[in-house]
């Protein structure tokens, strides 16, 4: 049996792009977010791009916000899922499987089984034990199907397009006596409403269901339900989503059928579709239906929680 999370067979390629266009003012500062009340200069997050620094939303970021929203809506759907953090994450499950091993924990078994080049015990212990999200998003020692790309605020040529900053100043109140403090002022940094941030997000291998998982998630992202960077509670962080496409294509054959990739997902017609250079390609309006679809292939299928 093939399984979608191998790399060792290309099944599908998917990737959607276009630009987040923050609605709101958008902060994605360095690191975490400091404490509330903390004298801090807040700086938004820059890369030096064509020699000019640049707000930017990392991937990293990104594919967080889609992890967490992706983690609700499986939790919704009553899949037990983890919420992949270091000390949380199905690798850390335990499973018995050898009895000359004993117990292990999924993770050391999946590194013990590739190191002595046993790859197909490997893929099915993970298979079998990992969770819907740790096989989407990834896992530690496992890479995961999507990938985000760092969001630059550039055309599709790759021309920067500027972008407007706005600076706030708080007032730091003393979280233990709820007075002003001393040096009460600090400034917070971010982006103005209107700019345009050019994202990308690849899939290779996930089937129907994982794609319309992403599309839901994407929803919730334009509609301003999940937020992007800090201060979200103070009105920060909605973003929408502008000018999308969507591509796919099934591997060894193309065409307007995207297969079902295990027992549980279901298969798209898309024939109404033309096909462009062997893709199924859509944008604008088409390409949301198609993720309408592909979200309702995840509302339907029985998935093993
Ligand atoms: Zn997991």
């Amino acid at each position: 049996m093939t399984y979608w999370t191998s790399s060792a067979q290309l099944l599908r390629e998917t990737l959607i792009e276009g630009y987040l266009e923050n609605v709101e003012p958008l902060r994605v500062g360095v690191g975490r977010e400091p404490p509330l009340g903390a004298i801090v200069d807040l700086a938004v997050i820059r890369i030096n791009y064509r020699g000019a620094s640049i707000p930017y939303i990392p991937g990293s970021s990104l594919k967080g916000v889609f992890r967490s929203a992706a983690t609700t809506l499986a939790s919704h759907k009553g899949l037990k899922v983890c919420s992949g953090l270091s000390k949380d994450n199905c690798m850390e499950l335990k499973i018995l499987r050898d009895p000359e091993w004993g117990e292990e924990k999924l993770g050391k078994r999946v590194e013990r089984l590739l190191r002595e080049g046993r790859n197909q015990e490997a893929m099915r212990d993970f298979w079998e034990n990992a969770c819907l999200l740790c096989k989407i998003f990834g896992a530690p020692s496992y890479i995961g199907k999507v990938s985000f790309s760092d969001a630059y605020p550039i055309d599709e040529r790759g021309n920067p397009i500027p972008v407007r900053m706005g600076v706030r100043t708080g007032i730091a109140i003393d979280r233990k006596t709820g007075a002003v403090s001393r040096k009460a002022l600090y400034t917070v940094e971010y982006v103005e409403p209107g700019a345009r941030f050019r994202f990308s997000i690849r899939c290779r291998n996930l089937p129907n269901y994982a794609l319309g998982l992403l599309a839901a998630t994407l929803k919730m992202v334009d509609s301003g339900e999940v937020k992007i960077g800090g201060f979200k509670t103070r009105g920060f962080g909605a973003v929408r989503v502008r000018e999308i496409t969507f591509k796919s294509r099934d591997y060894p054959e193309g065409g307007s059928m995207m297969k079902a990739l295990d027992e549980a997902d279901r298969m798209l017609d898309l024939s109404d579709l033309e096909l462009r250079e062997g893709w199924i390609w859509a944008e604008g309006d088409s390409a949301w239906r198609i993720l309408q679809r592909l979200e309702e292939v995840w509302t339907s299928v029985q998935l093993k929680s």
